[in-house]
């Protein structure tokens, strides 16, 4: 049977699933989360802004991807001043989502993709790929889809501070779904600068992330009212060509033999 046209991992058949990993198709596995973005977004913003990414991949390469259904949880204690937003433990995911990609390293896929779109989620996303590398005998990479269109973004940028419902997230969703966005409720948020600590998510010498109930009243960090629908789709074009480039070089990365240099046998038994 030939592969089918079908990107989306679970409308596969058991029968068609032998195709994919016959045709060792990359596995992506999106993650989001359900969390406040302010007034003027809905709470499945990062979910629904990484699923879209990641199924317009899949349309432009049906041949070199299956996409998964989201995960569209992560970790989000920090957002509990607003109502709504749903947590959970760090642990909790990380062997969650460990043992989605497990599953599918089970069935042969040698090559998995975790493109996530919740940035509390980056540090866990990482170790589910390294655990998955050495726990399996399949490879997995993990990458924010936002990283793939920072170069877009400065080109048409307006606002100061990135970080959370912001220029970036409400531009792409006016692009993806613009009847979802409360307009008229969209207000820059308040922040608060040190020299070196800042709630921009592009600040790069320290990392912190406080309740947001301590600085923010609105649950923006940024200025959505330079958000527009053009550079949405700006931005989205250049996150899915980013990820569609990725996609051969991932596929084609060798799963290598790995040179043992010990001079006595190691013990094997041991389980880490
Ligand atoms: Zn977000």
């Amino acid at each position: 049977m030939a592969t089918t046209g079908e990107y989306r991992y679970d409308r596969l058949t058991w029968e068609e699933m032998n195709d994919a990993i016959e045709a060792q198709k990359l596995v992506i596995l999106p993650t989001g989360s359900t969390e406040q973005h302010g007034r003027h977004l809905p709470l499945d913003t990062d979910t629904f802004l990484c699923y879209a990414v990641c199924l317009e991949v899949g349309r432009r390469a049906p041949d070199q991807v299956l996409v998964l259904p989201p995960v569209p949880y992560g970790l989000n204690r920090h957002h509990f001043d607003f109502p709504g937003t749903v947590h959970i433990q760090p642990q909790v995911f990380i062997d969650f989502c460990l043992n989605i990609a497990k599953s599918v390293a089970y069935h042969g896929f040698q090559r998995l993709l975790i493109v996530n779109g919740h940035g509390s989620n980056t540090p866990l996303v990482d170790l589910v790929a390294r655990r998955t590398v050495l726990e399996t005998q399949s490879l997995c990479f993990a990458a924010n889809y936002f990283s793939f269109l920072q170069e877009a973004f400065a080109e048409v940028r307006e606002s100061a501070v990135v970080a959370h419902a912001d220029e970036l997230e409400t531009s792409l969703y006016l692009h993806l779904a613009p009847e979802r966005v409360r307009w008229d409720r969209a207000a820059a948020g308040n922040d608060r600068q040190g020299e070196f600590v800042s709630s921009d998510s592009t600040s790069p010498l320290v990392r912190f992330n406080d309740y947001w109930g301590r600085w923010t009243t609105t649950g923006v960090h940024g200025d959505p009212t330079c958000a527009t629908a053009a550079k949405g789709a700006l931005l989205f074009e250049a996150a899915v060509e980013g990820l569609v480039r990725l996609v051969p070089e991932l596929r084609h990365w060798p799963v290598a033999e790995r040179a043992d240099q010990h001079r006595l046998p190691v013990q094997h038994q041991i389980e880490f």
